[in-house]
């Protein structure tokens, strides 16, 4: 068997946000040098086509495309044995662990092309790393799919999860904000040291111990050269005096080791004594604009909720996945704003009780708001049980309208419409029987496929049933097809709106 060599190892940047999985290479592929991809395989040409850039044709040119697009390119098959191969990455050029890949990258989405990548990824990855990944069809040209069908899948590729809050996010803040002085400078010191007083001290409290330390210490060299009982006497009150050591101790090598100039790299500043991955990222991102993430617990109680993220927030692998969601929408222009809008409404809007979402600019697209479920967030310890729910859900129908309830005002879905329901899964002689009972006498019954929708702490497992009834029962409302287009009928019952589903026919 002939040497096999190629020159485009699986390909990852540590500013990589996307991650597709993939089986590229065949071993076909591989013989002929076309590692990552035959150019009968069309996804360069649809990548490309998505990104509305010319189609790269060499190895360099695919690189570069990648890199810029901050996508990282891997194969996921757990095996893949080239007879006679030296090469290492071709033996096996899959990382069945991904978790390294996650944690030195800034992946916030994982991608898979074709069904074999997918259910590898699932059997193999998902559990491990607790993200989805979102399934994309095959670009083999033994996928029927057209260029256009393909394309269109693709461009789920480009939406970043927490884009759409930016715009709405940076309105309320310009209008909304608290006037506090640390908002008042770009010096990093300065800021540094609110930061340091603020974990776990209350604005209102911060403010006077702020500037009498300002006062005191104006500058990184008499910090560095205060005397201890003078700096843990102005401490007095905020608690942990660790933090005030940490700072002098931090003072001193900023003197010594950068000419008492506060540091302006990132992973500088995330080495100083009580400088941890937030306070590196607020720092960074105020002072200097750059592009990291501030998520501190105010931050991370907003998007918990904003996603309804049941997993456990105390775990270091969920902060650094909210890490990496932030630091996918922060650019130079918006770091400094998005990380202090999204600090203020958690301290101001999103409490950790009696959140005020009637005030909120996110509220429209906040799951836990939305599926009345804001208390369960966020989750500390263990993951949230789901429990399971059976149901019926029925579509009557009475000459072209059709019977539809109002959910009570509290609770799950409150206020919103629904479709008439039973519990648990019935059969179609006990459909008929709760039609009789509700003065319906069913002419017609098909039975329609079964839906789950998952809540966050719930689980419904649905089925359903089309009935055709001879008249309308007092015990519901009786609307049009047009009517109901007009009503809000929550995700977990749309999936059998009638006017979406071709399985009434
Ligand atoms: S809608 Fe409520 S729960 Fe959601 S982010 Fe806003 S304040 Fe928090």
């Amino acid at each position: 068997m002939d040497k096999v060599t190629h020159g485009f190892p699986p390909f990852i940047k540590s500013n990589s946000n996307i991650l597709i999985l993939g089986s590229f290479p065949s071993v076909q592929s591989r013989k002929e040098n076309f590692y990552y991809m035959h150019p009968q395989n069309r996804f360069w040409k649809v990548l490309a086509l998505v990104y509305h850039e010319p189609y790269p044709v060499t190895c360099d040119d695919k690189k570069k495309f990648l890199e810029q697009h901050k996508i990282a390119l891997y194969d996921v098959l757990l095996e893949c044995d080239i007879q006679g191969s030296l090469d290492e990455s071709i033996k096996n050029p899959v990382p069945t662990k991904l978790l390294p890949l996650l944690k030195n990258s800034n992946i916030t989405r994982i991608y898979t092309t074709g069904k074999k990548a997918y259910a590898l990824y699932q059997k193999y990855q998902e559990k491990e790393l607790d993200l989805k990944a979102i399934s994309l069809p095959s670009t083999s040209p033994l996928n029927r799919m057209t260029e256009e069908e393909l394309v269109k899948s693709y461009q789920v590729i480009q939406n970043k999860e927490l884009s759409p809050i930016v715009d709405i996010l940076l309105l309320w803040y310009n209008k909304e904000k608290r006037d506090l002085p640390w908002r008042k400078t770009n010096d990093a010191y300065a800021i540094w040291i609110s930061e340091i007083m603020l974990q776990q001290t209350r604005v209102e409290a911060v403010l006077s111990y702020y500037e009498r330390f300002l006062n005191t210490f104006p500058d990184i060299f008499s910090l560095a050269n205060a005397k201890d009982d003078e700096l843990l006497k102005l401490w007095e009150g905020l608690g942990y005096y660790s933090r005030a050591r940490n700072l002098k101790k931090a003072a001193s090598i900023i003197v010594n080791d950068y000419g008492g100039v506060f540091p302006k790299d990132y992973d500088a500043i995330r080495k100083l004594p009580g400088i941890g991955s937030y306070t590196a990222g607020a720092i960074s991102s105020i002072a200097y604009h750059l592009p990291y993430p501030a998520v501190d617990g105010n931050v991370f109680r907003v998007l918990s909720r904003v996603f309804a993220l049941s997993e456990d927030i105390t775990l270091p692998l969920t902060r650094l996945k909210m890490e990496h969601r932030v630091r996918e929408i922060l650019t130079e222009e918006n770091a400094s704003l998005v990380n202090q809008a999204l600090m203020e409404l958690g301290a101001t809007i999103c409490l950790f009780k009696g959140a005020k979402c009637e005030k909120c600019p996110l509220a429209f697209l906040c799951r836990a708001y939305q599926n009345n479920e804001v208390e369960h967030f966020p989750v500390k310890g263990k993951k949230l049980i789901k429990q399971e729910v059976f149901k019926t859900i029925l579509i009557l129908n009475c000459n072209g309208r059709y019977a539809i309830l109002k959910r009570e005002d509290k609770g799950l879905l409150a206020g919103l419409y629904q479709f008439p329901e039973m519990e648990n899964h019935a059969s179609q002689k006990e459909v008929i029987a709760w039609c009789r009972k509700q003065k319906m006498m069913p002419i017609r019954i098909k039975k329609l496929e079964p839906k789950k929708h998952v809540f966050t702490h719930l689980l419904w497992q649905m089925i359903g049933y089309y009935v055709a009834v001879e008249e309308e029962s007092a015990a519901f409302k009786w609307v049009s097809l047009e009517e109901l287009a007009h009503l809000s009928i929550p995700k977990a019952y749309s999936y059998y709106y009638p006017s979406v589903n071709h399985f009434y026919d």
